[in-house]
């Protein structure tokens, strides 16, 4: 089968793994100033599939050294104007170019996702669709985005100029590998910025295969680097780093708060963080349709094994129609068990790491004791005798004082709380730190845009859940951060303005 074949079966889908070897061209290394190399240091770490528990490959584990290399080069390329000062149309081809590149990568960039993370090779098939997507939008933007003129009097002419930023450092988690690293990356590099990219050191394999294919698109030397390695390391030495102009950055609530420290602590960078949810998803009782409602609700919580920064993981119903609710959810969720990750019927793979596989265990432990009620799962479990799988899982009864109310799991557990009113509902709702996402089920348009506008959420899903497209800004408000991915807005983060008064004699 050759390389842009997309695969079917498992069988060809674990025939593509098995030739997925360093002598095929796997790259592993940091790729700083258009050459792929090893970490100054020569250290490595390993990547594992969690799903079998087997050792994927040594990566280069870059750390400061390697930042203030990539920042001087990346700082080199922007100032050289090769990029920065091309014509926005000539960067529109090359990030379609890439685009391209992608396309036909499709299956190779998907596989890497799903052997890194453990997640469904459907779902990274989705994934790639996205990040390709974005990378056409953002690049069909750019060229049509113009300047303002003020509105002057004779004496003057009064111009404002966008201006791409400089060096910009994209952090990225490993739960959307790839399509995450598009949000960031796409419309960065569009706004002509030099680009260093640092993926998580869980799954760093698909930023990898990406920076090749920057290459062969020909973005020039220096605009588009990638560093693998830990956040304590090069994560943090980027953030720290004095030629660092912005930090683009998506993972968890901890880490956004520690960024703004090191932002605060070195060049008081511009700092646009993505972090944490615990979304609430408020189903009312007027619903005409509740089976395709509890389908929703589930999958909501439960695609991508719930490491999904705005899953619906807080289910809340009201109770006139909660027992029988919550058995439609129940029985949802029972038909979507994890299997094997490389089987493209599977909805559910295996959880990133034995690390997150204990911590969503404790949780789960957590909620028996604390008196909410398993209704489904609450065991781990293993496909084909192995890896950290854990099925869907459900609790009735939670309250906001449990953990499993409260805190951002990042696993496959829902917690369901009832309301008898729509002012306990959205009390409900904005009760957390969060505000990521809310989802709202109703026929009343009355009920449906008083709540909408109360939910203190960055978006809002009705009827729906995770609904959007490239066209939509994504982002949060209160602790799940203040950027905006996707759209034209996204632009507006990776550029500046510049004002221009020029005084006319009249
Ligand atoms: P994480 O915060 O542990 O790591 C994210 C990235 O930050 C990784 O690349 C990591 O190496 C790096 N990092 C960690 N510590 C660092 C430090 N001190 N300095 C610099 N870099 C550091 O998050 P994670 O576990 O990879 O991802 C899960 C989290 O991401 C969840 O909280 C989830 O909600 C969030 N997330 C948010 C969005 C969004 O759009 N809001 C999207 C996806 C994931």
């Amino acid at each position: 089968m050759s390389r842009t074949e997309m695969p079917k079966t498992r069988a060809e889908w674990q025939q593509r793994a098995a030739d997925l070897t360093l002598e095929k061209g796997l790259e592993t290394r940091a790729f700083i100033n258009d050459v792929f190399v090893a970490a100054a240091s020569g250290e490595t770490f390993e990547t594992r599939n969690p799903a079998t528990g087997e050792v994927l490959a040594e990566v280069a584990s870059c750390d400061a050294a390697d930042a203030d290399v990539a920042v001087s080069h990346a700082r080199a390329a922007f100032d050289g104007g090769a990029w920065s000062r091309l014509a926005p149309g000539k960067r529109k081809k090359a990030l379609l170019r890439l685009a391209d590149l992608m396309e036909a990568d499709k299956a190779e960039l998907a596989l890497l996702d799903t052997l890194d993370m453990g997640k469904p090779i459907s779902s990274s098939l989705g994934d790639i669709s996205g990040a390709i997507a974005c990378f056409r939008y953002q690049a069909e933007c750019i060229d049509k985005l113009y300047g303002e003129v003020a509105p002057t009097g004779d004496e003057a002419l009064a111009l404002v100029l966008r201006e791409p930023l400089g060096v910009v450092a994209s952090i990225v988690p490993w739960n959307f590998p790839l399509m995450m690293t598009a949000w960031k990356v796409a419309p960065a590099l569009a706004a002509g910025n030099s680009v260093i990219l640092k993926p998580s050191e869980k799954s760093p394999l698909s930023a990898l295969r990406l920076a090749q294919l920057a290459h062969e698109a020909g973005l020039p030397r220096g605009v588009f680097q990638v560093l693998p390695g830990f956040g304590h390391t090069v994560g943090r030495a980027l953030a720290l780093s004095m030629e660092v102009d912005c930090l683009a950055f998506t993972g968890s609530t901890a880490t956004g708060k520690q960024l703004m420290q090191y932002a605060g602590e070195s060049n008081l960078k511009r700092l646009y963080l993505e972090c944490g949810g615990k979304s609430p998803n408020l189903v009312f009782a007027d619903c005409k349709d509740l089976d395709r409602v509890a389908k929703h609700a589930a999958a909501a919580i439960f695609h991508n094994q719930g490491e999904v920064c705005i899953a619906g993981s807080r289910l809340l119903v009201e109770n006139s129609i909660r027992e029988a609710f919550v058995d439609k959810v129940v029985a949802a969720a029972e038909r979507m068990q994890p299997g094997d990750p490389l089987d493209p019927d599977s909805f559910m793979g295996a959880m990133v790491d034995e690390t997150q596989y204990q911590r969503v265990l404790g949780f789960i432990r957590q909620g028996q004791e604390e008196g909410a009620r398993l209704r489904a799962g609450g065991e781990a479990t293993a496909v084909d005798g192995k890896g950290f799988f854990i099925p869907p899982t459900v609790f009735d009864g939670v309250t906001p004082e449990m953990a499993i109310g409260r805190e951002e799991i990042f696993g496959p557990v829902l917690s369901v709380f009832g309301f008898d009113s729509e002012e306990e509902a959205v009390r409900l709702a904005n009760d957390s730190v969060y505000g990521l996402a809310a989802g709202l089920w109703s026929q009343d348009i009355d009920r449906i845009m008083r709540v909408t506008r109360r939910l203190q959420s960055g978006q809002v899903f009705v009827n729906n859940w995770a609904g959007g497209d490239q066209t939509m800004p994504f982002g949060g408000v209160k602790q799940s951060g203040n950027g905006r991915d996707k759209s034209h807005h996204s632009l507006e983060e990776y550029s500046d303005l510049k004002s221009v008064w020029m005084s006319l004699a009249t």
